[in-house]
């Protein structure tokens, strides 16, 4: 089956994008460079430069993604703008109709978008599943904008005077997105923005385009009014035009802490809103009373799934006192016989990373953690397992690690499991809160009261209690704090809408008029 898409790649797959691109059919043959959707129309980038799509599965070129410019996003800004006159009269429950009709082309099209994703980015097929289907939540949630929308009214706030409070939507909203979840991590955006009653324009990946744009082609085919929604492929300057665009209202970001935080600084300096969500160090504390298999079986999950590529993924596992052996031994007996391989097999447990670089850099992490005394248990350097080609890592277990280790401190972003002792919860509390990081955090415990101190004393803003990936659902707010989060609003949930909107409140006085009643 893998040989078979992979054979078969260009020929099947690549058909309904090479239509989107405005190729014909004699010319599938040639590089596939993806476009632009402004204003319900494909067009071809300005911009000359491009970047390779690779699938990291076995290095081979995709297709290339054009690398945008600040006409480019002009074109879009101007298109959503015009929108955003007759979008925002569109009663909010019309609005919501084009994501009722993509609902159901999602849901039509779950596995050829998960194939995509693994192809594009590496992660397992059960992996790009979830993927797609937390993106699809983000959809229904969406679809309860009548609802959400709603504003407050109080009579009589003095004699004779009442106020009602409304949610405007503001113009054109912009989200600029990470390659580790090709499809989720825009949907945490636009559909709330625009079912709010704005416009917008997006920036995928430049590494992971293929999947938003065969998302495009559906959101095309749902009968998404022109200009409301808008997609510009680039990277870094086509990023710096969206964050200084005078008629764009909001910015919208996800990615690595450094990127975030300029872009948070840049875009509000332009005056605008910004929510940008960073990287993570996530720790995971386990005490002795917890359920010890299935903690182990979590702390793998969270640590080496979609090859530690999220934002969510545990990285440093601290046992508290005689909590150790059981989680060593038995993260070392799982951690050596998970399958690494092409994401298209069903049966592979672990990816590849996202491109050589990344397999460069987390490699070098690995590297200094040994270099500063830290020991290797399981080393997925050197497995004579891991495939010929592509970016692959097996699991990699590391123990006696130290707050001061810069493995400790870094986010890794790859499959790798850091071991760490302490001798109590105060102490776990008190490392964990040392990182300048503070994303998610888990506990492992059968104590309640364990896990109200935890929960009550971590900076973490999203927290596990024997959960490895407390990802939060699309009806609840997503983000983190310190360096993990930049802003005040949090991303989709109720949050969205605080977001996307401004409060308009009206205070209202009406004279009898005695000549009528
Ligand atoms: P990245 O920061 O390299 O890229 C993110 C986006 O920023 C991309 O669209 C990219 O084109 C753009 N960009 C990159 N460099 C830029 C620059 N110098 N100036 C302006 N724009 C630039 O991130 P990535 O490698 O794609 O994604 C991985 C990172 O994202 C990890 O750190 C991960 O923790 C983080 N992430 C965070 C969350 C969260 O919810 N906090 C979720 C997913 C991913």
């Amino acid at each position: 089956m893998i040989e078979h898409l992979k054979d078969n790649w260009q020929a099947e797959r690549l058909q309904s994008l090479t239509a989107t691109l405005q190729q014909a059919a004699s010319e599938t043959s040639k590089p596939i460079v993806v476009q632009n959707f402004i204003d319900g129309k494909w067009l071809p980038s300005r911009g000359q430069e491009t970047v390779e799509i690779i699938n990291p599965a076995n290095g081979a070129v995709l297709g290339y993604t054009p690398l945008g410019t600040a006409e480019d996003i002009e074109l879009a800004v101007q298109a959503a703008k015009k929108a955003f006159k007759t979008w925002r009269e569109t009663p909010v429950i019309d609005r919501v109709q084009v994501l009722f009709r993509l609902k159901t082309l999602l849901e039509a099209h779950v596995e050829e978008l998960a194939e995509l994703i693994t192809l594009e980015n590496g992660k397992t097929i059960g992996e790009a599943r979830g993927d797609i289907r937390r993106g699809i939540q983000m959809v229904e949630t969406a679809c309860g904008m009548p609802l959400m929308l709603k504003g407050q009214v109080s009579e009589d706030i003095a004699a004779g005077i009442d106020c009602h409070a409304i949610r405007r939507p503001m113009g054109v909203f912009a989200a600029i997105t990470p390659f580790n979840f090709p499809a989720m991590v825009p949907f945490w955006f636009w559909p709330y923005a625009i079912a709010s009653g704005n416009t917008f324009v997006l920036k995928p990946s430049e590494r992971v385009p293929l999947t938003q744009v065969r998302l495009f082609e559906l959101i095309e085919q749902a009968g998404m009014p022109k200009g409301v929604l808008n997609m510009v492929q680039g990277g870094k300057d086509t990023v710096n035009a969206l964050i200084a665009h005078p008629d764009i209202s909001g910015i919208s970001f996800v990615g690595s802490t450094p990127v975030a935080k300029y872009v948070y600084q840049t875009a509000s300096a332009n005056g605008k809103r910004v929510q940008a969500l960073g990287g993570a160090k996530n720790f995971m504390v386990v005490l002795p009373d917890a359920q010890m298999d299935a903690a182990v079986r979590t702390v793998l999950d969270s640590c080496i799934g979609c090859a530690g590529q999220r934002c969510l993924a545990g990285s440093l596992i601290l046992s508290v006192a005689e909590a150790y052996p059981a989680i060593e031994a038995g993260i070392i007996n799982t951690a050596k016989h998970i399958q690494v391989g092409n994401g298209l097999d069903p049966a592979t447990g672990v990816g590849p990373l996202i491109s050589q670089a990344a397999l460069d850099r987390v490699k070098g992490l690995i590297q200094s953690a040994i270099d500063e005394g830290a020991t290797v248990l399981v080393d997925g350097r050197h497995s004579e397992n891991l495939p010929n080609q592509g970016y692959y890592l097996g699991p990699t277990v590391i123990t006696g690690i130290q707050p001061h280790m810069r493995i400790a401190q870094e986010e890794v972003f790859g499959p790798v499991i850091l071991l760490g002792q302490v001798g109590t919860l105060d102490e776990a509390i008190h490392w964990l809160n040392s990182s300048e990081f503070a994303n998610t955090t888990t506990l492992f415990t059968a104590s309640g009261a364990a896990a109200r101190k935890f929960s009550y004393e971590v900076d973490p803003s999203m927290i596990g209690i024997n959960i490895g990936v407390p990802a939060p659902m699309a009806f609840f707010s997503f983000g983190g704090s310190k360096h993990s989060f930049f802003g005040d609003i949090k991303a989709h949930g109720q949050a969205s809408v605080d977001f996307y909107t401004d409060t308009k409140v009206t205070v209202e006085r009406w004279f009898k008029d005695s000549s009528i009643w």
